[in-house]
């Protein structure tokens, strides 16, 4: 059997997962039987095992990345991977310094931070002129998604939209705030992103035909 991490919770099927680094985590039922659990995992061998697969082959071109020579997705460009001797990350021109001591967290410290300078004033003047105000804003890394908005007014966007070119980062914006009035995709919903992005269209096409992958955590 291959080797997974196992987390009984209150569920009442089996879920797997592979984590970015690709590890196989299986969730399951409080109290299933270890043979249950692993007859399952049987039967999705093939598909683990090309999960995890591609899982680490992303993760590997990841750390490739954030080498000195490397270069990470930035705004629809690319910015050069350095190396320097502090702790704190920092981006000069089209060159991110990354601490050599531990230049992946040093590349999440960075996008976070970069995320919040770049996409909260945007949010503000959105919001402004959409009228539509989010009750808060989160941030987060998970892969997936680009935003997302609640009916409580609640909006998260990915970090990950700093490798996005403006327009398409705009576009998720727009579209998030958007859905505090209209929870659904219907035609009304697209009618007012359009209103206020009239390039809002061409652009969704643009981003679900070729969006650059999210870097993996
Ligand atoms: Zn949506």
């Amino acid at each position: 059997m291959i080797e997974y991490c196992l987390i009984p919770s209150r569920r009442k099927t089996l879920a797997i997962q592979i984590t970015p680094q690709g590890e196989l985590v299986v969730r399951c039922p409080i109290g299933m039987e270890k043979e249950r659990i692993e007859a399952f995992l049987r039967e999705k061998m093939e598909w683990i095992m090309e999960k995890q697969a591609e899982a680490r082959k992303r993760s590997e071109a990841f750390s490739q990345a954030l080498q000195p020579g490397g270069s990470v997705p930035y705004l629809g460009g690319k910015l050069e991977v350095a190396f320097y001797g502090e702790r704190i990350p920092i981006r000069y021109l089209q060159t991110l310094y990354l601490p050599q001591s531990n230049p992946v967290d040093g590349f999440f410290l960075w996008r976070s931070q970069e995320a919040r300078a770049l996409l909260l004033p945007m949010v503000t003047e959105w919001s402004i002129r959409t009228r539509c105000y989010p009750l808060d804003i989160s941030f987060g890394n998970a892969a997936g998604r680009w935003g997302s908005m609640n009916q409580q007014g609640f909006l998260r966007l990915n970090n990950a939209l700093v490798q996005l070119p403006l327009e398409q980062i705009q576009y998720v914006i727009v579209h998030e705030l958007c859905h505090m009035l209209f929870m659904d995709h219907s035609a009304d919903f697209h009618r007012v992103v359009r209103f206020f992005l009239p390039e809002a269209d061409r652009i969704r096409k643009e981003m679900s035909r070729g969006l650059p992958p999210f870097i993996p955590q």
